[in-house]
């Protein structure tokens, strides 16, 4: 089959791709018969399973926070459809949208920029650098263009506790980002666990509570509250990002100031607020234990403490945490087959003016890369919403003013 031809191909069409495709557009970088959005998941799919995975009602992030170009879309929107009380007060900062505020906006972006006639409904399964042009094998063939952008957030990549790694398949225990969890699958009778001590967790057991069913929530750690996943220094992109850029690219130094900066295993008031509740009227218990060990015993989970106790559990959903951005398929694909330059942890080496990947040689690839796997560039706020502004404001620029043949000049450290 002869290869498709475009200009841009988006790998993932979830927030950062979204967002990126419609500021080429708008920028006039790309048209859209020359755009790919390659996505198997549906425009923005992933991140919609996930909120429902967790249970989520709204949104961290204020309303000025969303896939359009313009920072007041969202609300114009809420006011032409009388959806104002869908913007929830917040403590700090702007008010925050509704999921369904969120995403009926984010559709109707998608629809006014015809998106859906880019996408093509395959994965990505590997990625070719060839100095002026990218092939991007799929599952539904190959594409050869002149500009990849990489927007896969984790790319699949979560963690489990240890004493997982032994269950036998039939054990009744999962991942909330595992794809073939559902919330809405398990009994109304069941006695579930759910493990960890953040924002994911507090809003998976507030949400699966109700009456009938036996709720614990395994949380190891005191309870912190943040309003913000890192200081709001960061959402500058500017004083605190230009010191990390001091620091070699995709270096363990660098990798260490974005993990200290980010407020890992926080909540919001609002959602503290809501456990604390759940909490007292004894719709959830607080087991604040870490389980040792965990074993199937005739279609349930039995788990033992490191305090003693012990419990036998119908479900038991883990929201420990994504893995590393850089682990899952197409990434690790990648780092063994390319001559993309790699560093700590197989990082991606990108240059912090374009977010272009580099390559061994030191000269920049037509390969850019957005989200989770760019924050050793942009910081903690990376696989954000105000990230995806952020490269949309890197990436766009380069597209548009980037001349064919070009792709040899050093990179600037
Ligand atoms: C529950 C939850 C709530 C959040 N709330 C907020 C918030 O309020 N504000 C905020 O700013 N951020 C929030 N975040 C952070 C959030 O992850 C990002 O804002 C956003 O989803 C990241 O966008 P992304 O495009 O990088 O990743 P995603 O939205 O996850 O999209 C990645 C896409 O890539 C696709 N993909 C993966 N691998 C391949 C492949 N090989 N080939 C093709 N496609 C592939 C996936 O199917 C997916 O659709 C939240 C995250 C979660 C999980």
């Amino acid at each position: 089959m002869p290869a498709d031809t475009a200009a841009v191909t988006i790998v993932g069409g979830g927030v950062h791709g979204v967002h990126l495709a419609v500021r080429l557009l708008e920028a006039d970088a790309v048209g859209l018969a020359q755009l790919r959005i390659v996505e198997p998941a549906g425009l923005l799919g992933g991140f919609r399973r996930k909120c429902r995975q967790c249970g989520m009602d709204e949104l961290r992030s204020p309303f000025v926070h969303h896939v359009s170009n313009d920072p007041f879309s969202l609300r114009d929107f809420a006011r032409e459809r009388g959806r104002e009380c869908e913007l929830v007060e917040s403590e700090v900062g702007a008010d925050r949208p509704t999921l369904s505020l969120f995403f009926d906006h984010a559709d109707w972006i998608c629809d006014r920029y015809d998106l859906e006639s880019a996408v093509v409904d395959a994965a990505a399964t590997d990625v070719h650098d060839e100095r002026d042009r990218v092939a991007v094998e799929t599952t539904a063939g190959t594409i050869s263009t002149r500009w990849c952008l990489l927007t896969v957030g984790y790319g699949g990549s979560y963690t489990l506790p240890e004493w997982c790694r032994d269950l036998p398949p039939t054990a009744p225990v999962t991942h909330v980002w595992d794809r073939t969890f559902d919330p809405e699958a398990i009994d109304e009778t069941a006695s579930i666990g759910v493990v960890g001590g953040g924002i994911t967790a507090a809003q998976l057991a507030t949400s699966l509570a109700r009456p009938g069913r036996e709720v614990t929530l395994f949380a190891r750690s005191p309870f912190r509250v943040e309003s913000l996943e890192a200081s709001t220094d960061w959402m500058h992109f500017s004083g605190v990002v230009d010191e990390l850029h001091d620091l070699p690219p995709a270096s363990r130094a660098r990798q260490q100031a974005v993990v200290e900066a980010r407020y890992d295993g926080t909540m919001p008031p609002y959602v503290f607020r809501r456990l604390r509740r759940a909490i007292d009227r004894e719709a959830v218990e607080l087991e604040r234990s870490e389980i040792t060990v965990a074993t199937e015993a005739g279609g349930t989970v039995v788990v033992t403490c490191r305090d003693g106790t012990a419990m036998c559990l119908d479900a038991l959903v883990c929201a420990t945490g994504f893995g590393s951005p850089y682990d899952g398929p197409l990434f690790r694909r990648l780092r063994s087959s390319s001559t993309l330059e790699t560093g700590f942890q197989g990082a991606p080496v990108l240059d912090d003016e374009t977010l272009r990947w580099v390559r061994e040689d030191g000269s920049r690839s037509r390969i850019a890369v957005s989200g989770a796997a760019a924050r050793q560039v942009l910081g903690p706020f990376a696989h954000n919403v105000i990230g995806a502004r952020r490269a949309g404001d890197l990436i766009v620029d380069t597209v548009a003013s980037e001349p064919v043949g070009s792709d040899r000049e050093p990179v600037v450290q």
